[in-house]
């Protein structure tokens, strides 16, 4: 959410700032900015997509420099527009030229805006990081770093930012809490940015900025120090995203591409953790904390969005293979419902990014109450997977659509080695375990499977696309699968559609159904395979149009519905990771179909960053 790069180095600036703002534009893109340092500061914002902004620029030479900042925003206070756009300036009345981009929230914006204004600030914006450039201008004698410093110490939430001042050329200050920020480290160069996908193709050296840390940079020195000005020294690793990774390729959008990378997503989530022969399961993350571990009483699994829906497949697979009681809650709510974390609670973050701010929070809370905390990230070295005490890596590489594909599948496979690890501390027999884990490890192979039925997928959503409401059931591990079905297609091609067990329709929902109302039923082979077929009938005699997911060779459920996908036959506990991808690729037919922008989705942005 909002994307920050910035540079210090001998290049121009200019031609690096707009390429690592593309490459962040998936964090954000509802305004784009850029301020570089030459012969003064100069600054050009716009709303709307970087490629508007760099027709903006044009080839002004006013903008050669070899400092600069650049962002792509998010909004959170103030429309987006112009002049909400960032770079944000300090009182241009004090001459200083101080320009500040910004990720995350000042909550106490309004008070410290009333005692700017009565010390004669002018504002020029509706943000509440205009607040912060001022207050970083009033407090500044000739010394940037020292007035950054004393402004966030007046500052309450959360912030990553980069701030450039014309009257120190050769410095740049970035600094951050709770919102993610990390710095490139080039030869005599350095480049900021809230992810590695806008430093990757500069250098592959990086420092993971921690929370309430200032570092000040020129282009041969380099110092990070505390809030209190205490010097720390950060430590550097090797930045594992390579360029390839990143690029879109021969697809059309990320979203397609990721759909189509799982099977090879999941192979490496997989690889070096399973052995089937004798149904155990190898996650070095958690080794140091087996005793530990082996004493598990609850697991309560946390998450927003998509990683809340893998997280309630997680409680089904713990309560199943490891009988250890587990729930899932929205982060955001566990957070302030003051939840009772009892003795050998064991409390675990989902989170693609490892950075989303409601579970970050939530993550917090959790240890501050005595829960051990494991994270199931997907960036390494994130905020999450930092402040946890252990944790699972997805390894899907990294994910650039908004709407998540691979993560979530990766999250269920992550989950799934994790609760036999858990269930093979316990009841769980080698047997049992062995037999579930060889099939897993065929998952891959049968994803590809799915993937080659897109072309029909696509022929029945051609005929619902004009439906505005639509439904997704389905019962046990598939119902948070039938959630994630209609979050898909809300996200990227904004129709309604709601998900739900199968069996809660007839306490309400089922009055929404009219003629030609789009059912989605997962209706796989399974314990409750009976009642969904009940389900089903339900929705028929009320004139419902239901398109099935169902298990491939099962084809009485032609007599019932007109339209069915097909998932190869694997034990409950696996079901997720095959009947998740139609939906998947329902929603992206849709969206493209109604002619939506699939990568960037109105209102959303990658990785949500405050809360
Ligand atoms: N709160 C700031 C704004 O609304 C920053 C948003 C962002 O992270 O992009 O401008």
């Amino acid at each position: 959410m909002c994307g920050i790069v910035a540079y210090i180095g001998g290049k121009p600036a200019r031609e690096l700032l707009l390429e690592g703002l593309k490459r962040l534009e998936y964090r954000g893109y509802d305004s784009a900015g850029i301020a570089v340092i030459n012969g003064g500061l100069q600054l050009s914002k716009t709303a709307g997509r970087v490629r508007v902004l760099e027709d903006q620029l044009g080839q002004d030479d006013r903008f050669d420099g070899t400092i600069g900042l650049a962002h792509t925003r998010w909004a959170t206070h103030g429309e987006p527009s112009d002049r909400n756009a960032h770079p944000h300036e300090d009182d241009p009345e004090l001459g200083h030229g101080i320009a500040i981009v910004h990720n995350g929230i000042i909550e106490n914006h309004a008070a410290l805006k009333t005692y700017l204004m009565d010390n004669g600030h002018v504002f020029a914006s509706d943000t509440d990081t205009e607040v912060l450039a001022h207050l970083i201008g009033h407090f500044y004698e000739g010394d940037l770093e020292a007035s950054v410093r004393q402004a966030l110490r007046e500052v309450t939430g959360a912030y990553a930012i980069a701030v450039v001042c014309a009257q120190e050329p050769d410095v740049l200050v970035v600094a951050r809490k709770g919102s993610p920020l990390m710095i490139g480290v080039g030869s005599d160069e350095y480049i900021v940015a809230s992810d590695a996908s806008a430093i990757v193709a500069h250098t592959n050296q990086a420092i993971e900025l921690d929370d309430d840390t200032i570092a000040r940079l020129t282009t041969d020195s380099f110092r990070t120090s505390t809030l209190e000005n205490v010097t720390i020294t950060p430590q550097m690793r090797e930045l594992e995203v390579d360029l390839e990774q990143i690029e879109l390729g021969s697809y059309p959008h990320y979203m397609l591409k990721e759909i189509h990378e799982q099977p090879e997503a999941i192979r490496r989530c997989l690889k070096g953790r399973v052995s089937a022969r004798d149904g155990s399961v190898v996650l070095g993350g958690l080794n140091e904390f087996a005793r530990e571990l082996g004493r598990t009483r609850r697991v309560v699994f946390l998450g927003q969005g998509t990683a809340l829906h893998a997280g309630m497949i997680a409680s089904y697979l713990v309560e199943g293979l490891a009988k250890i009681p587990s729930r899932a809650d929205f982060a955001s709510e566990f957070r302030y419902r003051n939840a009772i974390i009892e003795d050998g609670t064991v409390v675990v973050a989902i989170s693609q990014s490892g950075e989303t701010a409601d579970t970050h929070a939530a993550l917090r809370e959790a240890s501050r109450k005595g829960a051990m905390t494991l994270g199931l990230v997907n960036v390494v070295g994130s905020t999450i997977t930092r402040e946890s005490d252990a944790g699972v890596y997805l390894r899907v590489g990294p994910e650039i659509g908004v709407a998540s594909t691979k993560a979530f599948l990766g999250q269920v496979t992550a989950s799934v080695l994790l609760a036999t690890w858990l269930g093979r501390r316990r009841f769980l027999s080698p047997m049992e375990a062995s037999s579930m884990l060889e099939t897993l490890n065929t998952v891959p192979t049968l994803i590809s499977r799915v993937l080659d039925q897109s072309d029909q997928i696509a022929e029945v959503v051609g005929k619902y696309v004009q439906r505005d409401n639509w439904l997704f059931l389905g019962r046990g591990v598939n119902y948070p699968v039938a959630m994630e079905g209609a979050l898909k297609l809300k996200e990227i091609s904004y129709i309604h559609a709601e998900g739900m067990p199968a069996a809660e329709m007839k306490h309400g929902p089922i009055a929404l159904i009219d003629k030609g109302m789009p059912v989605v039923v997962v209706a796989t082979r399974s314990s409750q395979y009976e009642k969904v077929l009940s389900n089903i009938e339900e929705v028929r005699s009320r004139g419902g149009h239901v398109i099935a997911v169902a298990t491939e060779g099962d084809d009485s459920i032609r007599n019932i519905c007109e339209d069915v996908f097909f998932v190869p036959d694997v034990p409950e506990v696996l079901q997720p990771l095959l009947t998740v991808v139609p939906l998947q690729i329902l929603a992206y037919h849709a969206a493209v179909m109604r002619g939506h922008d699939v990568d960037k989705p109105r209102n959303l942005a990658k990785s949500v960053t405050v809360e």
